[in-house]
């Protein structure tokens, strides 16, 4: 097997990877709080994380990838006060939470679908696992890391010995860190809820009845009770973006280690922000947040043009939005579509020169910027014109370009390729009353359109 590098945050360190099991890579990734649209942001931790998953493919590895939905639990506050970020998206709506969670489940799996992005093995909400979470609180309890306090159980983080392992920072800047909720009753500042307890006097939609009273789980603890539930023996790698670090990762490796008594995952790798003008987060509590449909759909720009930009940087470099860069991206993937269309579509070998090139790229924690490199000395390299379709189609299956998808479309004139790219759009959307009616448009230029399995087939009549 190759080598392969990782940078893990748990060190600080660029590793050598090695998994428990032999050639299989247990792999769990924090998913959303359903409360709303994924933003461009989130889908940049997502698309770094279906590379990751690619790579692992590449190296031979069969995966086993969970990604948990938050349904409940996760507050406005992101600690322990606020509200619950469902039941805030259930009013703004109209609507019940569980429609709430349903809709934004859909709609992410939709986005994923548009960015080619591999889905998880197991999709696991965190309401389908309350008795799992109710169980590894009951084992923290006996073993006396919890407390109560008038509003829930509480994690007491002076028992867990090394609570700063994977933010290395200090107890007092983590102190600091979580100073900004104010909750007089807890021990520590950086002890966080397990447990919440309803109000008395107002009724939530989501509640369950537990050993402690009627209540909800803490945001953190739906991790840790699903990543030991799914991977028990196989915890490899836990990946989320960098604002997970200091707090909810902190906390799942507590409860999950304080529990088991056991180490709790191998590598965790953690990608960086994209960001809007001066240098702030996208956040979606922020509502300055673009998605997939209003930044690339509703402008006609392919969603698979996010991929590409995100490609362009490393994942652990802070990324800017900007309408330029995707203006750009949007050429460039477009040149790179073209180039591969010169090279006729009669598949060779693949070149074990440039597959090594392309290993060494990847396996160096996933050096994409580098791999588009060596994409286009690829391109322009003295090598029969099929060698070079068979290579790149090789390292599509990382980059996950649909690069031969789009090789087995025809060249057809700008104002066909427009009502074709329109029609893809509209049936991804399921608008079919626009998609048939650019069916009807693209009839009058003299083509068919077939819609199979694998999308839609354009040919003369
Ligand atoms: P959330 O839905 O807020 O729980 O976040 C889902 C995932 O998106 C987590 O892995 C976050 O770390 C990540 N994330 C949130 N905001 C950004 C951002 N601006 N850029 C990159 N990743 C983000
Ligand atoms: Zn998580």
């Amino acid at each position: 097997m190759n080598k392969l590098y990782f940078y893990n945050t748990l060190t600080r360190k660029k590793e050598i990877f090695k998994s428990i099991k032999k050639s299989e890579v247990g792999l769990y990734t924090c998913g959303p709080t359903v409360y709303n649209f994924a933003h461009i942001g989130n889908l940049r931790t997502y698309i770094f994380e279906d590379i990751l998953n690619r790579v692992l493919f590449y190296n031979n590895y069969k995966v086993k990838r969970v990604m948990n939905i938050t349904d409940v639990g996760h507050l406005t506050g992101d600690q322990n006060m606020g509200e619950d970020k469902l039941e805030k998206g259930a009013k703004r709506e109209n609507r019940t939470t569980w429609e709430i969670a349903e809709f934004y489940t859909e709609a992410l799996k939709n986005d994923f679908k548009l960015l080619n992005i591999l889905e998880p093995n197991i999709w696991c909400k965190a309401t389908d696992y309350i008795k799992e979470q109710i169980d590894l609180i009951k084992i923290l309890e006996k073993k006396n890391y919890t407390y109560k306090t008038s509003d829930g159980i509480y994690y007491d983080t002076s028992k867990f010995k090394d609570y700063n392992k994977l933010s290395h920072l200090d107890l007092d800047t983590l102190r600091e860190g979580a100073r900004i909720e104010i909750n007089i009753e807890k021990k520590n500042p950086t002890d966080f809820a397990l447990w919440k307890f309803s109000h008395k006097d107002s009724k939530r939609q989501m509640e369950w009845g537990s050993p402690w009273g009627i209540g909800f789980p803490g945001w953190h603890i739906e991790c840790s009770a699903m990543s030991l539930k799914f991977l028990a023996d196989q915890l490899d790698i836990h990946c989320g973006g960098i604002d997970l670090i200091n707090i909810h990762h902190t906390n799942e490796i507590a409860q999950s280690e304080g529990a088991t008594g056991k180490k709790f995952f191998n590598y965790w790798i953690h990608g960086a922000f994209l960001n809007i003008e001066g240098g702030k987060k996208m956040a979606k509590s922020e509502e300055n947040f673009l998605t997939l449909e209003n930044a690339f759909i509703k402008q006609n720009i392919n969603p698979l043009v996010y991929r590409f930009l995100a490609l362009q940087v490393h994942y652990r470099k802070p990324m800017e939005y900007s309408q330029e860069g995707i203006k750009n991206a949007q050429k460039g993937l477009n040149h790179l579509y073209n180039q591969v269309m010169e090279l006729g579509k009669e598949k060779g070998e693949v070149d074990n020169n440039f597959k090594k090139k392309f290993l060494e790229a990847i396996n160096d924690d996933l050096n994409m910027p580098q791999v588009l490199g060596v994409v286009q000395e690829l391109l322009k390299a003295n090598l029969v014109d099929k060698d070079k379709l068979k290579t790149i189609l090789d390292f599509d299956k990382v980059l996950g370009l649909r690069i031969e998808e789009n090789l087995m479309q025809e060249k057809f004139s700008d104002q066909v390729q427009k009502l074709i790219d329109l029609r893809k759009l509209a049936r991804d959307e399921k608008e079919f009353i626009k998609s048939d009616e650019l069916r009807i448009e693209i009839e009058k230029f003299g083509y068919n359109i077939e819609d199979t399995k694998d999308g839609q087939r354009v040919k003369k009549i």
